[in-house]
């Protein structure tokens, strides 16, 4: 979606970022003493979820930019910090969490990156592995073209040797990003799923053979690239679907770039399905065989999941036998039956991830 309206809280006005980034979008805005007021337009409007698309909020960040990621106690976890740049997103897909998760959702980006500077230079001196991302409450790439946070945080990562960035998209945006000098601190990684639910569920997102290429160029740009089907839907053909893309995928990039793949099958929490009924009435996605997990999450019948997962895990060992490829968010039986071992077979999933980062990436501890 195309953003309308430009809001910027007093606190933020004077910031040079907004200065910048006022210059580059060239919508009306308008200085707001604080949020409030937007919260309540946005909540009032129709589709308050697509609303929030349509306008930007700049503002400070009052909060940590570093977080750990909300995982749960009765799943894997990775271990794995969110750097909080901003939140939510312009593109639309059916199954975002982040409609239901932000109370109104809207576009936010904060200025006040010298504070997020910090806190990164601090954490770059703890003497362990760390691996950061960008892409957990808002997609990492949808900032570039009014910004240069991207291209900085590349440049900051690559002077350190601790930690990792990882970008993750759906869209093609890493044009700014293939001169750098990124000494392989930062993965370029991408979503990726079958054609049939790009198009159904994915609205505004890049096409799948365009987020090939982005990772084609990104490869010979020298970055480690990173993959995640996630969310796995499951309808009726979509095990040679998932295969076909798994194909593409390593018919596009060099296997030996990839640092990690993901595969985390469709789930949402409940209040979230009233909300696809009405914002996208043609998805059937949250039409299936539904579980509720351990987290109050809806889940596949376990067996499928299983039988699904373990068919893609299948395709991408045969393309790429050595790529690190785990589960998000699932049980140990998942993934035995899935993947054929569980992580504390081999240290645990936080250790998994740490290995192929100080593989790929050069990082190491102490
Ligand atoms: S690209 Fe990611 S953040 Fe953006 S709408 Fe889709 S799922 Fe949500």
């Amino acid at each position: 979606m195309t953003i309308r309206e430009l809001f910027i809280d007093a606190e933020a006005a004077d910031h040079p970022q907004t200065a910048a980034i006022r210059s580059r979008l060239a919508v009306p805005a308008r200085v707001v003493p604080g949020p409030a007021a937007l919260f309540e337009e946005v909540r009032a409007a129709d589709d308050p979820a697509g609303r929030g698309k349509q306008v930007l909020f700049l503002t400070r960040n009052r909060g940590a930019f570093l977080k750990a990621c909300p995982g749960t106690r009765h799943y894997t976890c990775c271990g794995y910090r969110i750097l909080h740049v901003g939140s939510y997103c312009t593109m639309d897909c059916a199954y975002c969490i982040l409609q239901a998760y932000f109370h109104p959702p809207l576009l936010q980006y904060y200025v006040n990156q010298e504070d997020m500077t910090r806190e990164l230079e601090e954490c770059f001196s703890t003497p362990v592995i760390q691996r950061i991302g960008t892409g957990e409450f808002t997609d990492s790439l949808i900032w570039e073209p009014w910004t240069n946070l991207s291209r900085g945080l590349v440049q900051r990562f690559a002077a350190q040797r601790r930690a990792v960035l990882e970008l993750k998209t759906k869209s093609v945006n890493v044009a700014g990003l293939l001169d750098l000098d990124h000494r392989r601190k930062t993965i370029l990684a991408w979503s990726l799923n079958t054609e049939r639910v790009i198009r159904e569920q994915e609205r505004g997102t890049a096409a799948l053979g365009a987020r090939l290429r982005a990772a084609a160029a990104g490869a010979a740009a020298g970055y480690p690239l990173a993959f995640h089907f996630d969310p796995v839907v499951i309808y009726d053909g979509c095990e040679a679907e998932y295969r076909e893309v798994a194909e593409r995928l390593f018919a596009a990039i060099p296997p030996e770039q990839v640092v990690w793949i993901s595969l985390g099958a469709f789930r949402f929490m409940p209040d979230l399905k009233a909300l696809i009924q009405r914002r996208f009435p043609d998805s059937r996605i949250v039409y299936g065989e539904f579980i509720t997990g351990l987290d109050g999450k809806a889940r596949y019948f376990k067996p499928l999941r299983i039988q699904v997962l373990r068919s893609l895990a299948r395709a991408i060992r045969e393309f790429a036998p050595h790529c690190c490829v785990y589960l998000c968010m699932e049980d140990d039986e998942v993934w035995r039956h899935s993947l054929g071992f569980v992580p504390a077979e081999r240290g645990g999933l936080p250790r998994m991830l740490d290995s192929a980062a100080a593989r790929h990436c050069g990082v190491e501890e102490g």
